[in-house]
């Protein structure tokens, strides 16, 4: 019995293997027609200065809404999607989008920006990247400061020597470059002072335990005085609750962004709400723009 049960068990392991294989695969298939089939766009999600309350730009974030399983999280397709080469393409139609979207904004508001956008490690790897973004820009009418790129610290510090030269080429383009999921990635600090960045964007896995977490405390602390004595701009990412937001302000980070000022939203009502009515965005805010 104890043997036949095992067998069955592998079978059954077996079948959920191929399973998930062909699940995989379609996913795959479907990803690479999802931008000519419209089923791509982006959210938005503002960040705001701690010190005057205002917003100071946001980020776009891509969604996937696929006709038969609905919204398929980022986290699910864009590691596959660099996985199989296919990251280039999607990538190209967010910063494609972004600028577009960035265009008829700048136009009606023209203090808004910037647009944060992020880059997998694969794109950066693009012989052509640096001409393929000026070429969009100027397709847009955007000024290059209008743009900020958001480049893990994980793929920076593990690609050096072939990061640096492409990041001070972005730079030299007139972009903005911010260093995301910051602490999570081994930073080198001595090669992080040669990097040509702005800013530096505090991992949330920190910002959960705030205020109460030790650790967690330590590592924003230290983190705000990194920046601090390198002249960049720090911003917290998953600011949820007022006491977190309290924490870091005191300490001194500059810029928050996370569900206490806003989920990601629609363009539509991105603008809605931040954009046309101009509504405060915090207790202590002024008029955004
Ligand atoms: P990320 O760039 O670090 O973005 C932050 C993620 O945290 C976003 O998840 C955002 O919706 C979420 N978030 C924002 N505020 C809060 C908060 O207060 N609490 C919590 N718990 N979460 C919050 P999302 O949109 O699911 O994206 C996940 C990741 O997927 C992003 O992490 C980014 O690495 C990647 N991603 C998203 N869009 C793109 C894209 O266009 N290109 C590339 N290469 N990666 C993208
Ligand atoms: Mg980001
Ligand atoms: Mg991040
Ligand atoms: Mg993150």
């Amino acid at each position: 019995l104890a043997k036949a049960r095992g067998r069955n068990r592998i079978e059954f392991y077996t079948a959920d293997l191929s399973f998930l294989a062909t699940e995989r695969m379609t996913l795959e298939n479907d990803l690479r027609r999802a931008a000519e089939r419209g089923e791509l766009h982006l959210h938005y999600q503002p960040k705001q200065c701690l010190h005057s309350g205002r917003l100071v730009g946001a980020e776009a974030l891509l969604r996937w809404q696929h006709p038969l399983h609905g919204d398929v999280p980022p986290e699910r397709f864009i590691a596959l999607a660099e996985e199989n080469g296919s990251i280039i393409e999607l990538g190209d139609w967010v910063l494609q989008e972004a600028c577009r979207q960035m265009s008829e904004w700048q136009a009606q508001y023209p203090a808004f920006g910037p647009l944060a956008v992020n880059l997998a490690g694969p794109q950066l790897r693009q012989p052509r990247l640096v001409e393929r973004i000026s070429e969009l820009l100027a397709a847009a009418g955007l000024e290059p400061a209008s743009l900020q790129l958001e480049i893990t610290e994980t793929f920076v510090m593990s690609q050096k020597e072939e990061a640096l030269p492409i990041l001070q080429a972005l730079k030299e383009l007139g972009l903005q470059l911010a260093i995301d999921d910051f602490g999570t990635g081994y930073s080198s600090l001595s090669y992080l002072k040669r990097l040509p960045i702005d800013t530096l964007k505090i991992d949330q896995s920190f910002v959960a335990g705030l205020p109460d977490d030790p650790n967690d405390a330590a590592i924003t602390r230290a983190i705000i005085a990194l920046g601090h004595s390198m002249q960049l701009t720090v911003i917290a990412e998953g600011v949820e609750t007022k006491s977190q937001e309290r924490f870091l302000a005191f300490e001194g980070c500059q810029q928050i962004q996370g569900y206490v000022l806003s989920r990601p939203l629609s363009a539509e009502d991105f603008a809605a709400r931040f954009l046309v009515s101009r509504q405060t965005l915090g207790s202590n805010a002024q008029a955004p723009l």
